[in-house]
């Protein structure tokens, strides 16, 4: 609670002010848990998009760092991804939002149907 609000603030407003500090402030927040609550993460080296084999890089979901198989200044090597590559996820991002978003984590060594 910021020094600001006393107990003699009015509760709604100590109840609005909580709320936006917590889950909605943080700027890497933008509607994820539309596709990303609950889902299943597989923690594995990056590799490109097969479906897509244009694209030679993805970001992370959360805060846009850079994902590639080459090596460059910035870019992250591994990561979190949903299990069919689509969707990236740092570790830093993984670790503050891992209990919000209820993820699944299983062994990349788990064959895919
Ligand atoms: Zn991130």
């Amino acid at each position: 609670m910021p020094p600001f609000f006393t107990a003699s603030c009015r509760p709604i407003l100590v109840r609005f002010y909580d709320a936006c500090m917590t889950e909605a402030s943080d700027w890497r927040l933008r509607g994820q848990e539309k596709y990303l609550a609950g889902v299943t993460l597989v923690h594995r080296a990056y590799r490109r998009y097969t479906a897509n084999r244009d694209w030679d890089h993805d970001h992370c979901a959360f805060c846009w760092a850079k994902f590639m198989v080459e090596d460059r200044p910035d870019v992250l090597h591994e990561g979190y991804a949903t299990t069919d590559d689509y969707h990236w996820i740092c570790e830093p991002c993984f670790r503050d939002f891992q209990e919000q978003f209820r993820w699944t984590v299983v062994d990349d060594a788990i064959p895919q149907t």
